[in-house]
């Protein structure tokens, strides 16, 4: 049984539109807005894209006479009886009494004694959802409910149907978002703009997004409701590959490129000088980047591979390249502590070559000098962070940029230096294995070089779970590693203690706890993003000259620092890391020829926290490892996939749509084969939304 939603009343009132801020609506002030803020809902489109994360069945009534204790019902009767309780401290409930006519149930509701004289009074027919109890007989405690008549809505959005349940943050609950979404529904059906051409509406039998909408918040049937969502996708799909593709076919007829060489003298030299042999996964991405940069096309070019492959070294190569043929070369990390450590590791790689590389970050003394000089060209290469393309740098002739581990940075800045007048060869560096279908696709705009292999002699971390009773074991090997002058790392999940948090270990405490105790007399230090970067900076060069035994981290260390004799990473509270991230914290140890030991410690509370730990124990590959972590997560969850910068997807749930994903890919090169700049009074919503995608995907 499904109520009607229409209502009267509220749809007489002015349209509203999707762009309008959501304190359009009644019952949203500023509070609130500033509530759905932190949900990324500013505006009603924010608002009805704000999908539900699932859903439950309440339109199956059920009789009260059937009912027994622990089932899980939704009841629709009349109010027979209704008062308000008074309780001690202050606080109240309503106590309800209701008669379905197959029998009588008693409902209590705390803190809402208020309801007996307005929404749910003597009289009214109501919907209620809950489990049933026990109290004076049986009774439903604290139940969803919605009353069949209330004047202000003729139909029920709570109960007695399909009913959305969305992601909430505190002060929003299920109600408020159902009644917002339902009333911006209303009062915007007839102003949402389709956005798909009529032909491929009519040819994939797609539902017109205003539909669309209704039925994926509130659904007559389970049906309609994934039909609705996939039309949502799929436009969400093709307005991204549509962008994608339009952004590498102008790419592909760019010709304002720096054309570098690359037989230059110091790259021979380099050659010269390398004490191993690249394998052929580095050389094939050295190869495929030197095409690049010896032609006019400027490179725009992304080289994947897993930590510890030698993505460092190629990019070497091509930062070499661009020296020789008297080119400026900016080196980019994520944070200042990883520029620190690359400036560190390319001073003694260019030292050989007689290169002086630069460090500029926010906290490098006279900045302003370096950067006159930057300007000058008398520096060659500098590395930074992304502060280092702002308007504040300018380069004498930028011919090449590097970029570790920022997906992110891409097209918007890379629009900014060629507003400059600069086409720079761009060259980035990722560890994060993404799925091949999805890389293709996220960064459907670059090319791609893959190292799939890893310099010979390395031997597989070993990875093992630490059962609290086998601490002080592993304390004791800590410090046999010691004596051996081997390096250890101990990750812990905070920094401080937090209410939040009372169950992790917190680095200092835990740093305190053991140099007083189980490894006191070993040489310990501290790094976490509360130090000043002098003092990081410090830190990392004691541990990189062998000063330092053991060092006691946050995920700080998740990327880039590096150390061959570092053997053994300690992971505390390892079930609340994602996978991917236990993976990166283990890629800082085995990277010298000494078997290394990663140690999980602290037991996984949930069932996922445990899949992870043995799939981490089960694999070293990155991109296996990628590919379960992905499958793992549930729909909705891209949290740890924020982070290694995949977009934000409204809709789209990219394990499970990569069949959409290929269908839209498809259909967007049919499309642009046909209409290649989407200039079709057909396509011209389709435009729209397109131009504004462009800037998120690379
Ligand atoms: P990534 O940046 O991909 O994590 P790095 O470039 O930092 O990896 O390389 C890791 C280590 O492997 C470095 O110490 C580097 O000198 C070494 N290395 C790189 N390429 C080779 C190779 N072809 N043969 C042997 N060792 C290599
Ligand atoms: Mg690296």
């Amino acid at each position: 049984m499904t109520a009607p939603l229409s209502d009267t009343k509220l749809s007489a009132d002015e349209p509203l539109f999707l762009s309008d801020p959501v304190t359009v609506l009644p019952g949203i002030a500023e509070k609130r807005a500033a509530l759905l803020k932190t949900l990324g809902i500013h505006t009603l489109e924010d608002l009805l894209f704000h999908l539900p994360r699932d859903y439950q069945d309440r339109s199956k009534i059920h009789n009260i006479a059937d009912v027994k204790v622990g089932d899980k019902v939704n009841l629709c009767g009349e109010i027979v009886a209704a008062r308000s309780l008074s309780l001690r401290g202050g606080k109240n409930m309503a106590l309800l009494e209701v008669d379905d006519g197959t029998g009588r149930i008693k409902i209590s509701l705390f803190g809402r004694g208020f309801l007996v004289r307005s929404a749910l009074r003597k009289g009214v027919r109501a919907f209620f959802t809950g489990t049933v109890g026990e109290y004076k007989g049986l009774s439903l405690q604290n139940p969803e409910y919605e009353a069949w008549s209330e004047e202000e809505r003729g139909g029920t959005l709570h109960t007695g149907r399909i009913v959305p349940v969305y992601g909430l943050t505190e002060g929003v609950s299920q109600r408020m978002l159902r009644l917002w979404i339902h009333t911006a529904l209303e009062k915007t059906g007839a102003s949402v703009e389709e956005s798909l051409p009529p032909s491929l509406l009519e040819q994939l039998q797609l539902m017109p997004l205003a539909e669309a909408l209704q039925a994926v918040h509130f659904p007559d049937n389970r049906d309609r409701a994934e039909a609705g969502r996939r039309r949502l996708v799929y436009e969400e799909l093709l307005v991204m590959q549509c962008a994608i593709l339009q952004r590498r076919a102008r790419h592909a007829e760019e010709e304002s490129g720096l054309v570098h060489d690359t037989e230059g003298p110091l790259l021979q030299k380099l050659r010269r000088s390398l004490p191993f042999e690249l394998t052929a996964g580095q050389q094939k991405a050295v190869e495929a980047i030197f095409a690049d940069m010896g032609s006019k096309r400027p490179m725009f070019r992304l080289v994947q591979g897993d930590v510890g492959c030698g993505k460092t070294l190629v990019a070497l190569h091509a930062l070499t390249a661009a020296v020789d043929s008297g080119s400026q070369v900016a080196f980019m990390a994520p944070t200042e502590i990883l520029a620190e450590q690359h400036y560190s590791t390319l001073v003694t790689l260019l030292a050989p070559l007689g290169i002086q590389p630069a460090l500029l970050t926010a906290s490098t003394p006279r900045a302003a000098q370096l950067r006159a000089a930057i300007e000058e060209g008398e520096v060659p290469v500098v590395v930074g962070t992304h502060a280092l393309v702002q308007p504040t740098t300018n380069f004498h002739r930028l011919g090449l940029v590097i970029i570790d581990e920022q997906h992110r940075f891409g097209v918007g800045q890379r629009d900014d230096l060629m507003r400059k007048g600069c086409s720079p060869d761009i060259l980035h560096l990722t560890a994060t294995p993404i799925p091949r279908t999805l890389a293709l696709t996220l960064y459907g705009g670059m090319d791609i070089s893959l190292i799939p292999d890893m310099p010979p002699g390395r031997m597989p971390v070993k990875t093992a779970l630490v059962p609290d009773a086998k601490k002080e074991d592993l304390y004791g090997y800590l410090r046999d590693e010691a004596a051996k002058g081997r390096q250890s790392y101990i990750v812990c999940p905070l920094v401080e203690e937090s209410e939040h948090f009372a169950e992790l270990t917190p680095l200092i405490d835990h740093y305190l706890e053991l140099t007083g105790g189980a490894l006191a007399g070993l040489r310990c230090a501290m790094l976490h993003g509360r130090l000043d970067p002098r003092e990081k900076e410090e830190v990392m060069t004691a541990f990189k000259n062998r000063e330092i035994d053991i060092l006691f981290s946050t995920t700080v260390i998740e990327v880039g620092v590096d150390s061959p004799t570092a053997t053994t990473m300690v992971i505390e509270d390892a079930g609340r890391f994602g996978l991917t991230q236990l993976h990166q914290l283990r890629g800082r140890v085995g990277r010298g020829s000494i078997q290394s030991h990663c140690f999980l410690l602290g037991r996984p509370t949930t069932p996922e926290g445990r899949e992870r730990l043995k799939l981490l124990r089960e694999s070293t590959n990155g991109f296996e490892i990628a590919e379960a972590d992905l499958a793992l997560r549930g729909p909705g969850d891209y949290c740890g996939a924020r982070q290694s910068g995949l977009p934000d997807f409204r809709a789209a749930d990219l394990l499970k749509d990569v069949q959409l994903l290929e269908e839209a890919r498809e259909h967007a090169q049919t499309l642009l084969l046909e209409d290649p700049h989407l200039k079709k009074p057909d396509h011209a919503a389709l435009a729209r939304k397109v131009a504004s995608a462009s800037a998120i995907f690379i």
